[in-house]
């Protein structure tokens, strides 16, 4: 469940655009907390899934997801 942030081998000031809050401040949809540009407009991955799920069981047909699975794509915005 963790996210495996290097963050405590960075210092401050050099903060990767992943671990960023949006900008501007967005709550997370699903659990209010601040979301971040890496999971933009959620707060983690887990969230983004929470979201993902409501969908899938909602009233929308989806098109296949061919990208399921791949959790690690650069978030090149
Ligand atoms: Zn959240």
């Amino acid at each position: 469940m963790a996210i495996p942030y290097p963050s405590l081998s960075r210092p401050m000031n050099a903060v990767n655009d992943n671990d960023k809050l949006v900008d501007p401040p967005k709550a997370c949809p699903i659990c209010g907390k601040p979301a971040l540009v890496r999971f933009k407009p959620f707060c983690s991955k887990r969230c983004a899934d929470i979201d993902l799920n409501r969908w899938l069981k909602g009233a929308y047909a989806i098109p296949v997801v061919e990208n399921e699975g791949d959790e690690d794509e650069p978030p090149r915005d």
